[in-house]
């Protein structure tokens, strides 16, 4: 009998607790996070109200110095470097017995303001009841019941990307509260400069890469999808941009005594962008896809599985049929895509003239799809426009040169190209990710093989081994980069739970 209770007691000690922490785990961090609100919401006012314009230095220091005395409360040991820029923050939060580390990406610099824009000042968060566009309200709270989730805070970076900063704490105070032990020891990579290309950051790398080892890179950016269901982003395409332009007479002439005699610049300019692509912007230059990842089966599934919101953006857009007719959009984002962005060839309404014009410029905007180099693109455009007759310059054409040659292309190739970036959709890490996401929700986690838009994490792929994850927390409507840029507070709820999640279940 007394040696049954003892066992009973052990029992009741040792396995009772562990399984009341897994078991309740997400519904006592709700809990937390819901009693903790109003500072959770005082921390992230705190730190919104620090002007964050990556040009201005001074800010970024202050926004640093802010971060690193935030976090160090949690136990994170940090460090402010910079490579001739702005400075980043690496930090790190040992956990004892844990064996492997995840390397959490976010940044702390915002796109610059026009005040007089916004409805309330960019740098004095606010609470609105709503989005601004929609009648949104600067709104009182009377700190008592808990804060409306549809409410939203309103500043410069409160949706790109001061967010995750705060969550991440406030994940870790719900857990230090309520007893729960990180599986991981977490690595941190704060970036001051994302918003104007990161120009440092291949130099950071570079110095201080070696730091960042880890299982797993979670690149907190961006928005989430529409719907509001958790996603999980696996790529970004690649972008670079091309100027183009084509030559006719040396001066302007007059349309009527010269047409059907001097070459038209505008219509070889063209001619020349039409034979780069078909009406449904597949791409038609010889070899341009070669070096194109194909769509995984896993891939293909995720995209059957993500809600389709085809129709609706055909409708909000108002757009009769989609390029390539029955092209999903998350489809579109993985092929590569030549955008005319540009076109300048004399003037329109009250400024056209009768006039032939010496040249036509076009500039053009590359979408890199996973696997494809800037350096073998660039071979394959330049050979195309060579097989369509002209000769290639990259500066401006001397007289002698338009006096021999009957087409002329001059390029401009602007610096910085970025390839795009892709992470195995099905890695044991991706996997391990999903199953922690869906275990919070009812709707299975969202997993988007690539998002549109181009960011620098293929420097963190080729500096780092480890698979790359986009964990978005942002509301879609967040006004990113805009005025009135907001984050809606159910999504800051959301992403402490998100993160406790991952942290205290990674490894477990
Ligand atoms: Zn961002």
């Amino acid at each position: 009998m007394h040696k049954r209770t003892s066992w009973y007691s052990l029992f009741i000690l040792v396995c009772l607790p562990i399984f009341l922490a897994k078991a309740d785990a997400p519904a006592d961090i709700k809990a937390y996070t819901q009693a903790n609100q109003a500072q959770i919401l005082q921390d992230f006012k705190a730190l919104l109200a620090i002007p964050n314009i990556s040009a201005v230095p001074e800010d970024m220091f202050k926004n640093a110095d802010w971060i690193t005395a935030y976090i160090a409360e949690r136990g994170f040991t940090s460090e402010v470097v910079t490579a001739g820029g702005a400075p980043y923050i690496l930090a790190e939060k040992k956990v004892p017995g844990a064996s492997k580390s995840i390397l959490i990406y976010a940044h702390f610099d915002g796109q610059p303001v026009e005040p007089s824009n916004w409805a309330t000042p960019p740098f004095e968060p606010t609470l609105i009841d709503k989005p601004i566009e929609l009648g949104g309200k600067p709104v009182e709270w009377d700190g008592k019941a808990p804060l409306n989730p549809q409410w939203r805070l309103a500043a410069r970076s409160a949706g790109d990307d001061k967010g995750p900063v705060i969550a991440l704490m406030a994940a870790l105070d719900a857990m230090e509260a309520l007893n729960i032990t990180p599986s991981v020891n977490i690595k941190l990579v704060l970036d001051g400069e994302e918003e104007i290309g990161s120009p440092t950051l291949e130099a950071i790398l570079k110095e201080h890469g070696h730091k960042m080892d880890a299982e797993l890179m979670l690149f907190c950016d961006g928005p989430m999808h529409p719907s509001r269901i958790q996603q999980l982003v696996f790529g970004m395409r690649g972008s670079m941009t091309l100027e183009l332009t084509t030559y006719g007479a040396l001066s302007p002439l007059h349309s009527g005594h010269y047409g059907n005699f001097s070459p038209n610049p505008t219509d070889r300019l063209m001619r020349l962008l039409t034979s780069m692509t078909d009406t449904d912007g597949n791409i038609l230059i010889k070899g341009y896809n070669d070096q194109t990842r194909p769509i995984s089966p896993a891939e293909q599934q995720a995209i059957d599985n993500i809600p389709n919101i085809d129709a609706q953006l055909r409708h909000d857009l108002a757009i009769a049929e989609s390029l390539g007719k029955t092209v999903r959009v998350e489809e579109g984002v993985l092929k590569p895509a030549i955008i005319v962005k540009g076109f300048q060839a004399g003037g329109v309404g009250s400024q056209s003239r009768n006039i032939i014009q010496p040249e036509a410029t076009a500039s053009l905007n590359l979408r890199l799809s996973a696997g494809q180099t800037p350096a073998f693109l660039r071979e394959k455009m330049e050979a195309h426009i060579v097989e369509q007759g002209f000769v290639i310059t990259y500066d401006d054409p001397t007289i002698e040169m338009r006096r021999e040659n009957k087409l002329l292309a001059k390029l401009e190739w602007r610096p910085g190209p970025y390839p795009a970036f892709r992470s195995e959709i099905d890695s044991p890490e991706a996997i391990k990710l999903t199953s922690i996401m869906d275990s919070l929700s009812t709707e299975p986690t969202i997993l988007t093989p690539t998002l549109g838009g181009s960011l620098p994490i293929y420097l963190f792929e080729e500096a780092l081994d480890m698979p790359i994850i986009i964990l978005p927390i942002a509301n879609h409507d967040n006004n990113q980069h805009g005025r009135n840029e907001n984050l809606r507070l159910q999504n800051l709820w959301d992403a402490v739970e998100i993160y406790a999640a991952i942290l205290s279940e990674y490894d477990r």
